[in-house]
């Protein structure tokens, strides 16, 4: 489907007349078509239109793309729709970067932290608000309480009596309240520290305690930007445990999550400020290594893998031997590459061959 009959099946289903539309003119009606005639609307005509759309632009059918699409042609989405309309009329075309641009995801895990932040700059207005006003509270009490005391000793008559009686009240009621904001200031900070804990908790594998790979991206990046800054050298390694699925389908689920771990104890010991690692997922580990050449890299990472080939497992829950364990890995310069998902994915490449050539083995991308 050519991009001007995309315009033309957008405008009939918007109801924009073929008669008030000329030749790349748009003509959108407020109330689009499939509202006014549902029964015409029919669920192939729908699919009819998002493929035409897909395929006639040359945009891969991925999920997104479809949902893209199915929000903008079912009327879900007008204003997506009016910019597809506009776009194809500009004669520029309907891209996939095009299209990314207008729809960007949302992701989970960035909202739900950008929520966190605002919980906690709330929390720290409130925590402010509320100290202030107990300080206020206390130094008036203070002051309060002086005046009782004076006012008690020179109280001789009656209705002296009666207003100390009532400011003792006042003076109670106001310690009352003190009393309550101390403790709304205490549940605050405490709800402070939980949000903190559910933040860090967010970056982190509960499997093996390492940084999980939403936090490496965040550790890929810092380390991308430091090392151009002081001109330095980073790679970036992938490893992944061999013949793992072996290990599940002989001893079971458990006992290959502490497989998991103990190649993720291994790979931990050797980081430092300068090197890290992180569980990218299943039974794969990514590294990161600063100021070390890709030589440099390989040979640090493969001096861990012979010392753990070393080493031989039982399982601890039948004492039946597991026997050697071993993992593949693959190593690349970052800055060989255009970005550091190229780099990545030259280190996955160079993981692929350690994998062809027969395993326990590391390899330079390249
Ligand atoms: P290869 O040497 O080619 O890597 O072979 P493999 O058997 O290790 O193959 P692959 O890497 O594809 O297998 C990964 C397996 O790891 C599949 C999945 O069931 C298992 N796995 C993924 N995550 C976990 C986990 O958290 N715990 C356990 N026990 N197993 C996992
Ligand atoms: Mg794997
Ligand atoms: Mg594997």
């Amino acid at each position: 489907m050519s991009n001007a009959s995309a315009a033309a099946r957008l405008k009939r289903f918007f109801g924009a007349g073929d008669e008030d539309a000329g030749e790349g003119e748009v003509a959108i009606s407020v109330r689009p078509s499939h509202l006014r005639v549902a029964a015409d609307s029919s669920a192939e005509r729908l699919m009819e239109e998002i493929s035409s759309f897909l395929l006639g632009n040359r945009l891969a059918v991925t999920a997104r793309n479809l949902l893209v699409a199915h929000s903008a042609f079912s009327g879900e989405d007008l204003t997506l729709a009016r910019r597809i309309i506009d776009r194809i009329a500009s004669g520029e075309g309907v891209t996939q970067d095009w299209l990314d641009g207008e729809t960007p995801i949302e992701d989970p895990a960035g909202s739900a932290k950008r929520l966190t932040e605002q919980l906690q700059t709330s929390i720290d207005g409130f925590t402010a608000t509320t100290r202030s006003a107990r300080d206020t509270a206390a130094s008036y009490n203070t002051e309060l309480a002086a005046h009782v005391n004076e006012a008690s000793a020179a109280a001789e008559g009656a209705d002296v009596t009666r207003i100390v009686t009532l400011a003792q009240a006042m003076l109670e009621r106001a310690r009352t309240l003190e009393a309550e904001m101390e403790a709304r200031q205490a549940e605050a900070e405490e709800l402070k520290e939980r949000l903190a804990r559910a933040q860090r908790d967010a970056d982190i594998d509960h499997l093996t305690g390492l940084p999980n790979r939403r936090a490496f991206e965040a550790l890929f990046e810092k380390n991308l930007r430091e090392a151009q800054q002081q001109i330095d050298q980073l790679c970036v390694a992938i490893c992944d445990i061999d013949h793992f699925k072996r290990v599940n389908d002989t001893h079971g689920h458990d006992t290959g999550d502490r497989v998991i771990r103990a190649v993720a104890e291994t790979l931990a010991r050797i980081t430092d400020d300068k090197c890290h690692v992180a569980r990218h997922g299943g039974e794969e580990f990514v590294m990161l290594f600063r100021g070390l050449s890709k030589t440099q890299a390989r040979e640090k990472l493969d001096a861990v893998r012979e010392n753990f080939s070393q080493r031989r497992f039982v399982n601890r829950v039948t004492d039946t031997p597991i026997g050697q364990i071993t993992f593949s890995g693959g190593v690349a310069d970052v800055f060989a590459y255009a970005n550091p998902r190229d780099a990545l994915k030259a280190a996955d490449e160079a993981l692929y061959v350690a994998k062809e050539q027969g395993r326990n083995c590391i390899l330079s991308a390249g």
